[in-house]
């Protein structure tokens, strides 16, 4: 049976000192199993950082994953932009990569009024370059562009599904409550998360499931959708019918809880997520 792995977006809020390093530390004393190196605004750790904090997450048991640059359009009009845009994650991929990251996610760009598929193939040419670049260099980190909160932009389950069948390396990132808040508060029974998880190893095959890059935590939208993160219990998110699916479908990976209140969401999420697994093995949901 697989496992997923929960963790926090970046650096926990108790951690001392505010550095990866204490951030990992803080995860391990917790009980949790990664954590999301936050690169959002720009990929500020040195290569000799990178290196120290793969030795002690090996030492402590805890994976990293990595978040690009908020600023990344793969889809700009300017030329200048895009080449801006896949250097920011081929940097972030490089660190990451040292630090001993699996898997990097950011979210690919924005339609700009333009027909979609274009801006899908336009995505699909520029990601690959990307992905060629890190291959000739021997960086397999996994690159997953997300599944996004906004309808203006570019990342719906079956674009970023369709890039990775078809990009060797490339994987989806799927953002449960980015897509609750992307169709206004769809894709949040039960059924309807199955229908993603069903989705994407029916495109993909089993394996895209036993690694699957995920994020969580409670959102609140509007007409366009994701305003803004919140607590898991301060939302509608319905977080244990996600859990439960991921146990379902055997999910593996990484499983990163952007809420606010970043590590008590996480143990909130991992104590579900262990009580579930249980109740499975005790044999209680079954009898
Ligand atoms: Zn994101």
């Amino acid at each position: 049976m697989n496992r997923v792995l929960i963790g926090t977006a970046g650096i926990p809020l108790e951690a001392e000192p505010r550095t990866s390093s204490g951030g990992v530390k803080k995860l391990s004393e917790l009980g949790l199993d990664c954590m999301e190196l936050e690169f959002v605004r720009s990929v500020q750790m040195q290569e000799k950082a990178a290196r120290e904090l793969r030795a002690l997450c090996e030492e402590i048991k805890i994976e990293l994953t990595v978040h690009a640059p908020y600023y990344i359009n793969l889809n700009s009009k300017e030329q200048e932009k895009v080449e801006a845009s896949k250097a920011r994650i081929l940097k972030a991929a490089r660190i990451g990569w040292l630090a001993g990251a699996k898997s990097l996610t950011f979210h690919a760009g924005y339609y700009h009024g333009d027909d979609h598929e274009l801006v899908w193939e336009k995505v699909k040419q520029e990601l690959t370059e990307v992905r060629r670049i890190l291959d000739d260099e021997g960086n397999r980190i996994r690159l997953c562009p997300e599944t996004t909160g906004a309808p203006s932009q570019f990342g719906t389950v079956e674009e970023i599904t369709r890039l990775s069948a078809e990009i060797p390396g490339v994987y989806p990132c799927i953002d449960f409550s980015h897509l609750h808040a992307r169709t206004q508060g769809a894709v949040n029974t039960y059924e309807e998360i199955c229908e993603v998880l069903e989705y994407v190893g029916k495109e993909l095959g089993r394996s895209a499931l036993d690694h699957l890059h995920m994020h969580l935590s409670g959102i609140e939208y509007g007409p366009k959708g994701e305003r803004q993160h919140l607590a898991l219990t301060e939302s509608d998110m319905n977080y244990k019918a996600v859990l439960q699916a991921l146990i379902d479908f055997d999910v593996g990976g990484w499983l990163i809880c952007e809420s606010p209140i970043l590590e008590e969401d996480a143990l909130l999420l991992k104590h579900e997520y262990t009580q579930i697994t249980n109740n499975i093995k005790g044999g209680t949901t079954n009898g």
